[in-house]
């Protein structure tokens, strides 16, 4: 099985949950960048950021069991599944920039199949919030591994960071690739190979 997804529908708009507190803070901010916030362009921006930040970082406030929700059916399949093509956001802890991509995530069952639109969820759920992508594509599989206990698991994640476009080095076209394997995804080497090579058929396809 190889699924194509779009990008995983946005999480139900939930209250706030940074209050003024962030709005504030970005008032500060802004006067200790010299800028004067309460100008006309710059009057609405605390609370414009403070609802972002709610929207980009809602991943904390995401729950891996009440996602999942039971959303586990019985296979005989035992064959390599494969969710591809997973577009994610997601803010560099190094610089509060964004940096996004997309994420494809495999496994072999044993015994358990996940429901499609949860793997997008789980991308979103580490995704939103502040992360490097090292750790969120390693987050990705343990999650993963924890729900279904699948015999195998990888993840590849190609991020393009804003941070490297501009600034630094200002290497525009950059991406960086991470990996994860875990289980027979580690160890056998055949699985192994048919998943790169789906993800790189992918790519060669554009
Ligand atoms: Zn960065």
């Amino acid at each position: 099985m190889n699924i194509n997804t779009a990008s995983p529908a946005p999480a139900t708009p939930a209250a706030p949950i940074f209050n003024g507190e962030v709005s504030s803070l970005i008032t500060d901010l802004l006067t200790a960048l010299g800028e004067d916030p309460e100008r006309e362009g710059l009057a609405r921006t605390p609370g414009r950021v403070s609802r972002m930040y709610d929207e980009l970082l809602a991943g904390y406030r995401m729950d891996l069991g009440s996602l999942v929700n039971g959303a586990l059916f019985d296979t005989r399949n035992d064959d390599l599944v494969v969710v591809e093509n997973i577009e994610f956001t997601s803010m560099c802890e190094h610089h509060l920039l964004p940096f996004y991509g997309r994420a494809h995530v495999a496994y072999v069952p044993n015994g358990k199949l996940i429901g499609l639109s949860k793997i997008p969820r789980i991308v979103e759920m580490f995704a939103r919030r502040l992360q490097i992508q090292e750790r969120m594509t390693q987050q990705i599989a343990d999650a993963v591994q924890d729900v279904l206990a699948p015999r195998g698991v990888g993840v590849i994640v190609e991020g393009v960071h804003m941070c490297a476009q501009i600034r630094g080095v200002k290497k525009s076209g950059m991406r960086m690739r991470s990996r994860q394997l875990l289980g027979e995804l580690k160890t056998n080497g055949e699985l192994r190979s048919e998943f790169l090579a789906m993800v790189l058929d992918r790519r060669s396809r554009g």
